[in-house]
C-alpha cells in the first residue's frame, strides 16, 4: 500500500484532520484533550459545513486520516453540502485517505446516496432506502450500559483492549452494510443482528473505521479504552500496524 510506504519513510506522525459540525456530539475540547493524549499524532481541526470545500483530491498530500464525527450530511444543524462538496469528497476517498467515522457520522440525509457506502451505515429518524431498499426509522436508546468487547481480538484496532462497560447512548435499528468487517460487538438486547458497535470498511482506495460510541463526549473521549480504540483506529486507517 503506498501510503503505508509514505508513512514509514516519513518516520513522522500521522497527520490527523478532525472533521466537525458543531453542536452536542462535537464540543471541541474532548476531542483536543483526546488527540493530545495521543503519541505519534499531529493534528488540526475542520469545522463543517464552511470548510466543507477542503474535502477533495489532493488533501491526502496533507493529511493520513480525517477524524469525523459529522460527515457531508446533517440533520441537526441543516448543513448545506452542495452535489459537487460531495462527490468531491467521495473523488478523495477513491484517492485514499484514511477515515475514522465517529457516532454521529452514520447520520446523513437521503440525497447523498454515497453515505452508506463510504461509512457502511445509516442513522435516520424516519424510514429510509439505501439502494432501493426500504429500511425503518432509527433510534437510539440514552443513558444504557454497553458492553464493548473485540469481535476478533487480534484486529489490530482492538488489540490488547480488554472488555468493558460503559454507559453511553445505543444506536437502534441502524442500516449495516453486509460487507462491513465487524471490530467491536455488544450484547446488549435492544442490539439487533449481529450487533457490531465498530466496523471497518474500505471504499476507493481508502480505509474507513467506524466506532458508534461518543453521544457524551466529555466521557466517552476521556475513557482510556475509548480513546485507545481512536488511537489504533487512526493507526490502521493511516496504514499502520497498530501500537502494542
Ligand atoms: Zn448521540
Amino acid at each position: 500500500m503506498e501510503k503505508e510506504k509514505a508513512a514509514e519513510t516519513r518516520g513522522a506522525a500521522v497527520r490527523v484532520l478532525f472533521v466537525y459540525g458543531g453542536g452536542h456530539h462535537s464540543p471541541i475540547t474532548p476531542y483536543m484533550r483526546m488527540f493530545d493524549s495521543m503519541a505519534g499524532i499531529e493534528w488540526t481541526t475542520a469545522l463543517l459545513p464552511q470548510s466543507a470545500g477542503m474535502l477533495k483530491p489532493g488533501l491526502e498530500e496533507k493529511y493520513d486520516v480525517l477524524v469525523m464525527v459529522q460527515m457531508m450530511g446533517s440533520r441537526w444543524k441543516q448543513a448545506e453540502f452542495s452535489e459537487e462538496q460531495r462527490k468531491a469528497f467521495a473523488d478523495l476517498l477513491k484517492k485514499g485517505i484514511g477515515i475514522v467515522a465517529l457516532h454521529q457520522a452514520i447520520a446523513t440525509e437521503p440525497a447523498w446516496v454515497e453515505s452508506p457506502r463510504i461509512v457502511g451505515g445509516v442513522w435516520r429518524n424516519e424510514p429510509y432506502e439505501v439502494d432501493g431498499r426500504p429500511y425503518p426509522k432509527s433510534g437510539c436508546l440514552h443513558d444504557t450500559d454497553i458492553l464493548v468487547k473485540a469481535w476478533k481480538p487480534d484486529h489490530p484496532i482492538v488489540k490488547g483492549i480488554p472488555e468493558f462497560v460503559i454507559n453511553d447512548e445505543l444506536y437502534l435499528d441502524i442500516y449495516k452494510a453486509d460487507d462491513n468487517v465487524p471490530v467491536l460487538v455488544t450484547d446488549h438486547p435492544k442490539a439487533k443482528g449481529r450487533k457490531e458497535i465498530a466496523w471497518t470498511r474500505t471504499y476507493g482506495a481508502s480505509r474507513m473505521f467506524y466506532f458508534q460510541l461518543g453521544h457524551i463526549p466529555e466521557k466517552i473521549w476521556a475513557h482510556p479504552q475509548c480513546r485507545r480504540i481512536v488511537h489504533q483506529g487512526i493507526r490502521w486507517a493511516a496504514g499502520e500496524a497498530a501500537a502494542q
